[in-house]
């Protein structure tokens, strides 16, 4: 609000006027006043960005470690890392797959102190293998009444406590959903939703579609070897290669890639 009333204010400015009227005779119509052209450059070099809190920033990331969820702490650094060196793109971060919220927090951390929003996505039931019978079932997450999974409370509590409720927007459906209204607003898409074949490579698609040129997409559960865990996010990983990203970096089973620009 307070950068909507600034522009406003600077909209009405005396020099503005001039400047459109082309009244000045040292200076062609159209042609900015060096004044103007100053504040321009004062006003582009300003951080937008709100301050930066240290103490906000470590309470998050240890909120982000404490809710329940399958990103380890160094994979999770890494992929704060990858977060902050995204492109700002059209102003969004957005993750296909949030469950109870640890990379929400984590992601939405970064995204509080560079200004921009999260788009969190989920349909909150669960993917397969966090249901009954699997042992990834957790029964924390289980809504008593339906008997399913229900991630959603859990996240909101988190981005409650993390004070983040008013950077991360929770997309409570299906990717299919999303694919229609997705645009390239995204800096960064993290990969971690259903890890069956269809909907990992649907996730591929929407990523695609919602990244800036030189966005970041990030991959988490990332096996070469089916010993270590299925094979649909490393499927991905192979088909984006092909598309024409470019693996930028590997922090144990989370990948990072690059788009074209
Ligand atoms: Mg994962």
């Amino acid at each position: 609000m307070l950068d909507a009333a600034g522009s406003a204010g600077r909209a009405a400015q005396p020099e503005d006027q001039r400047r459109g009227s082309g009244d000045d005779p040292a200076r062609p119509a159209g042609e900015p006043s060096e004044r103007a052209s100053q504040r321009h450059r004062h006003h582009r070099d300003h951080d937008p960005t709100p301050p930066h809190d240290l103490e906000l920033t470590a309470r998050r990331r240890r909120i982000a470690d404490a809710v329940p969820g399958f990103f380890p702490p160094a994979e999770l650094a890494a992929l704060v890392a990858a977060a902050e060196r995204a492109p700002a793109g059209g102003g969004w971060l957005v993750e296909l797959g949030a469950y109870c919220g640890r990379s929400t927090i984590a992601l939405g951390s970064v995204a509080a102190d560079r200004g921009l929003y999260l788009l969190s996505v989920d349909h909150h039931r669960g993917s397969i293998e966090q249901r009954p019978p699997f042992p990834w079932a957790d029964p924390r997450v289980r809504d008593g009444d339906l008997g399913t999974i229900d991630s959603l409370g859990t996240l909101r509590d988190a981005l409650r406590l993390a004070a983040l409720e008013e950077v991360v927007v929770a997309w409570v459906g299906t990717n299919l959903a999303l694919a229609s209204w997705a645009r390239p607003l995204a800096g960064l898409v993290l990969i971690d939703g259903g890890h069956d074949a269809l909907n990992a490579h649907l996730d591929l698609e929407l990523a695609r579609s919602l990244l800036v040129p030189g966005g970041l997409l990030c991959i988490h559960d990332v096996y070469e070897d089916p010993r270590d865990g299925g094979q649909a996010p490393w499927r991905v990983l192979v088909a984006a290669l092909h598309l024409g990203f470019q693996l930028v970096a590997r922090h144990g089973s989370l990948a990072v890639l690059e788009a074209g620009r």
